[in-house]
């Protein structure tokens, strides 16, 4: 606890299902015997365990990653996590490329582009927008491997 940075202590941060303000705690608070990193945070409901919201804080900075998110919804941010890396991985775009990319698809602002402050409906546009991009993405593909044995025919 030591550690604690004293300055964004008050910063308050609530949680947006039961309305109860959030506390900054260690992450064991919640992983428990699971936590792999003894320095990370958590901004946690105080309402938990029976409210079962919380979210990752910056390590520098020691400021939340975004909104307090219930299990459906961290499970859905990290989805989107996910179907974004896809696009990277897959060669089409590069990590800054892609999320310039998905912030024009969803019409959002810099600010508002942070996977961590998604609600469910945006978590599910930003994977319906991957997937379309990757089927997309592997049409031309097949077609322009059609094309080049044609070529060599
Ligand atoms: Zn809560």
């Amino acid at each position: 606890m030591a550690k604690m940075k004293k300055k964004q202590q008050n910063e308050k941060l609530y949680c947006p299902y039961c309305g109860g303000l959030a506390v900054l705690r260690p992450a064991e608070y919640v992983y428990g015997e699971r936590n792999l990193n003894p320095d990370n945070y958590l901004y946690v409901c105080s309402g938990y365990p029976s409210c079962d919201s919380y979210i990752g804080v910056h390590k520098k900075s020691m400021r939340p990653m975004g909104t307090l998110a219930n299990g459906d919804l961290r499970h859905k941010r990290i989805e989107a996590h996910r179907a974004l890396n896809k696009v990277v991985q897959a060669g089409i775009m590069t990590k800054h490329g892609a999320y310039i990319w998905l912030q024009n698809r969803l019409c959002l602002r810099e600010k508002d582009m942070h996977i961590g402050m998604f609600s469910e409906y945006r978590c599910e546009e930003t994977i319906r927008e991957c997937n379309t991009l990757m089927e997309q993405y592997a049409k031309t593909n097949r077609s322009s491997s059609c094309e080049k044995k044609i070529m060599a025919a």
